[in-house]
């Protein structure tokens, strides 16, 4: 599905007017209810959520929906795809302001399928770049870049890591401790 699309889906703050909020605002303070005051600041706040977004009605979604390991059978209420760390941010925010429970996934390979939930899977496969300044001889990746790939864009500079020799690992789950080497 198209970002613009999956945004329209799933920004809650489109369609809100000011209007429509003091009035829920109004409701709640006629009712003497702090909670409702609390979420409709929230909803106010609310950002969009941006990048690729996979729904439970989309085609991708039956693919996207599993790890590497199909024996587990979850089904996330959204999948996105950031681009970039904003996106990753609204995307937390946007899960915190509806109350959903957050998964993060990288290359998808953990065995459990921890990187899977009910609430929303923030999936960093399309974060991958790798960079290597030969001055201060350190490298750069974002975790979405699968080994094989991270190991050839290292080759071209004549230096390497330690990581295992699974092509399709992702380094976001391996760095964080899911390496068993
Ligand atoms: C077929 C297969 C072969 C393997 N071969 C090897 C091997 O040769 N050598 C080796 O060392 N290991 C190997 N492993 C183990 C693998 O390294 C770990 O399972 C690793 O955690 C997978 O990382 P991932 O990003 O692909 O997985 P994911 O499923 O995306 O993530 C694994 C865990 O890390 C968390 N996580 C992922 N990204 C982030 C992030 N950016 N920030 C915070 N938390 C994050 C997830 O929430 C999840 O809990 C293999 C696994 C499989 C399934």
């Amino acid at each position: 599905m198209s970002t613009r699309r999956g945004a329209e889906l799933c920004d809650s703050s489109r369609g809100l007017s000011r209007r429509h909020v003091l009035g829920r605002l109004a409701g709640g303070l006629a009712a003497g209810t702090l909670a409702s005051l609390r979420t409709a600041r929230a909803q106010m706040a609310a950002p969009a959520l941006t990048g690729r977004v996979v729904l439970p009605a989309d085609r991708a979604y039956e693919t996207a929906r599993f790890d590497f390991n199909r024996r587990f059978d979850i089904r996330p209420s959204v999948i996105v795809y950031p681009k970039d760390t904003g996106e990753v941010g609204n995307a937390v925010r946007w899960a915190r302001t509806h109350g959903l429970p957050l998964s993060v996934r990288s290359g998808g390979h953990s065995y459990e399928a921890f990187s899977l939930g009910p609430g929303l899977v923030i999936d960093l496969s399309d974060m991958h770049a790798v960079s290597f300044d030969p001055l201060a001889h350190t490298i750069t990746a974002q975790p979405g870049v699968r080994l094989l790939d991270l190991y050839r864009r290292l080759w071209n500079d004549g230096v390497a890591i330690s990581g295992g020799t699974c092509a399709s690992v992702g380094l976001g789950g391996l760095a964080v401790g899911g390496g068993v080497g």
